[in-house]
């Protein structure tokens, strides 16, 4: 009897009689060695952790659980929620996301992310390289966007509000990626494990006691379809998430409650620019194209993040880029850090915030367009 992966690591033994009618259901715990990574990754868990298993690749030690919430979209039955862990890999830090049949071990290495992946339906490991880190020219372009102060914001009932309120017994931040349809060839959990796992755990621990989810969803029409490239793509993706939160009555309440919304494209989100963000605002775009901390330098911005901020380290004996560095060499590595002072700003935004008062529909307020 095949039972899905996500069941908790208790078996059951089918006893049925000569004549065939099903007599009992007797719960045992399985103790079968099995040589499928996934499997033995789930029963290392329910033995509770750290617990260390040894993998045809190497040695895996499984530390902690890291306290994100994750959901994949998933074609046949919603969606398919999705943990993470704190891990040791063959001898180095590294983050692990287990969802669905797959489990993803990801590796930042000075230039690329290495994504070490074991599926419950193939044999083996896989390894995975995501998009072809291109240069990532800026040049920074800031503009007022008076289209933000027009548009009717999140115009969720009372009633689904005070829901949310008190699903969230911690303030929330919920980053929603929603991977263009012109992403589709590219595997869900992969774009998740070299793109975003890193930067949901550093997040983590940069904002200790915030409830954190990462929501990817595919295939909704009016967001993941639209045309983008062009030097309005940012507003044409903010206008789209408007209408989106509008019509399905998103709760959204200032400082307790947000949502920080990216399309993730193919291509670049406009001419020469593989990412847009909204400087404190809630929307940006990140392409495939971009390097492996597009993801972590656009949210940065929403969070106020800057630019100015960001440094080159020399600690590592080799010379990383934080993840806000706009001119990048390719001789510098990837610190897959935020400096300290964008740290700082991204905590007194996030501090700011939940001293507003709570307001459906809080003012406006000049934005800033940023690459
Ligand atoms: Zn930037």
């Amino acid at each position: 009897m095949a039972l899905p992966l996500a069941e908790p690591r208790r078996r059951f033994i089918l006893i049925r009689m000569a004549f065939g009618t099903l007599i009992a259901l007797v719960p045992c715990v399985s103790h079968a060695r099995t040589d499928n990574a996934v499997d033995l990754f789930d029963e290392a868990i329910a033995r509770g952790l750290p617990q260390t298993i040894v993998l045809d690749d190497g040695a895996l030690t499984i530390e902690s659980p890291l306290d994100v919430e994750l959901h994949f979209p998933n074609e046949r039955a919603g969606d398919v929620p999705g943990s993470m862990y704190l891990v040791t890999w063959r001898g180095e830090q590294a983050v692990l996301t287990r969802s669905g049949t797959h489990v993803d071990i990801s590796m930042p290495r000075s230039g690329s992310v290495e994504v070490t992946g074991f599926s419950s339906e193939a044999e083996g490991s896989h390894h995975m390289e995501t998009g072809a880190p291109h240069s990532f020219t800026e040049s920074v372009a800031r503009q007022a966007s008076s289209q933000k102060m027009t548009m009717p914001r999140y115009a969720a009932g009372k009633t689904t509000i005070m829901k949310a309120q008190r699903a969230a017994a911690q303030p929330t931040l919920i980053f929603w990626l929603f991977l263009h349809d012109d992403t589709l060839g590219v595997t869900r959990q992969h774009i998740h494990a070299s793109y975003v796992a890193w930067w949901l755990a550093d997040m983590k621990r940069i904002f200790p006691t915030r409830r954190l989810s990462a929501i990817y969803s595919q295939h909704v029409a009016g967001l993941t379809d639209i045309p983008y490239g062009h030097e309005s793509s940012l507003k044409d993706w903010s206008a789209a998430v408007d209408n989106y939160a509008w019509r399905e009555k998103l709760p959204r309440v200032p400082g307790e409650f947000e949502y920080k919304f990216m399309l993730v494209t193919r291509d670049e989100v406009a001419p020469g620019a593989s990412g847009l963000a909204w400087l404190g605002g809630d929307e940006a775009m990140a392409s495939l194209t971009g390097r492996y901390t597009i993801v972590a330098h656009e949210y940065g911005h929403t969070l106020t993040a800057s630019h100015e901020d960001a440094e080159v380290r020399w600690s590592s004996g080799w010379p990383c880029e934080t993840n806000l560095m706009s001119s990048v060499s390719p001789l510098r590595a990837n610190c897959y850090r935020y400096s300290a002072a964008n740290e700082r700003r991204m905590r007194r935004h996030m501090a700011n915030e939940w001293t507003v008062p709570v307001r459906l529909d809080p003012p406006g307020i000049p934005r800033l367009r940023i690459e």
